[in-house]
Formats: C-alpha cells, structure tokens, sequence
C-alpha cells in the first residue's frame, strides 16, 4: 500500500500556524500556546507537518493535552503531525507575548515580571531589550490586575497551581493570582 493511498492535505507553515493559533493553555485558557510561547516553530517536509512545543515548566501536567490538542486539530485538516518537544533552551516567562500578559490581567492573573531572559527568537529587536530593562525596575511590586494598585502583598507563595503564588490587594482587596516568573 503506497503512502499515496491516504489523502494527505498539504498545509503550508503558516495555514498550521493559523489552524493551532485557535490552542489555548489548557491552565489558563485565555491565552494561547503561541501567546504562551509554548508553540516554537512549524516545518513541513514533504507534506508532512513537524510542530516543535517547549513545555512551559517539566512535569506540567497540562503538556499530554497540548500534545493531544494539537494532533487532533491538524487531524481535522487531514493532516497528520507530528509533535516534537524541545525542552532547551527551557522555557521562561520572559517567552509570553505582551497579547498574553494583556490577556491574563484581563482574566485576574497578575503577569509575570521579567526575569532577564527574552525570548531567543525576538533578540536582536532592540525595542525589547529596552522593554525588559525598563520593566526590570519595578521587578519587586506586583500591580493589582483588577484595579493597578501598587499597594498588594503576598499571602501564599503558592496559588491555585504551583506556577502561580496567591496576593492579595490592599487598595481594592481583592485577592489575586500572580504568574510567577521563571
Ligand atoms: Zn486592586
């Protein structure tokens, strides 16, 4: 039986990265993979797709859904992928788009600081590094993402997962997640 007997659609990179663009982290759905920085990078050789994801932490118990996700997606394309992941360089924080930051404030997860550690992909982009020094300054205040006061304090340094620690706003008091940077 030749390989021609299936019918393969052939996708080029960017209609994959269209197609899983619709993936969101399963732990916080608002955001997704490629907002996440989870999503590194597409190839397609000769009909065949390769999608490279780096988990966002070892261990992450949301990885085998990702995985799963992204398989049956380019399966309902008639596409069969292949998912590759690619642990180094590890993922940082510092990989989140300013979409997925935008995206968790909005949700009530205070964004993670920068940690130093741009994404290798976005070097180069003097514009960020400028960014990073600037927000560097203010590493040690977590702003309220329901009201942005500056006035929060820590109350558990682990939240509703282990990659998050629990605040508090004294202004507004609400209670709060924050990202923890990493
Ligand atoms: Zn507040």
């Amino acid at each position: 039986m030749s390989q021609s007997t299936f019918a393969q659609a052939v996708l080029t990179p960017e209609e994959v990265w269209a197609a899983l663009d619709v993936l969101c982290d399963p732990e916080i759905p608002v955001v997704t993979l490629r907002e996440m920085g989870i999503l590194r990078e597409v190839h397609v050789r000769q009909g065949r797709v390769e999608v490279v994801i780096t988990p966002t932490y070892s261990g992450c118990p949301a990885m085998g859904q990702i995985h799963d996700d992204i398989l049956s997606t380019l399966r309902a394309l008639g596409t069969q992928a292949q998912v590759t992941t690619q642990l180094a360089p590890a993922w940082t924080t510092d990989w989140m788009t300013s979409q997925a930051r935008d995206k968790l404030r909005a949700y009530g997860i205070a964004p993670p600081a920068p940690c130093g550690r741009p994404d290798p992909a976005r070097l180069g982009q003097s514009s960020v590094v400028m960014q990073f020094a600037h927000q560097a300054v203010a590493r040690e205040v977590v702003p309220c993402p329901r009201c942005g006061s500056d006035d929060t304090t820590e109350t558990s340094h682990f939240g509703s997962t282990a990659c998050k620690s629990l605040h508090k706003c004294l202004a507004c008091l609400e209670p709060f997640d924050y990202f923890k940077p990493y």
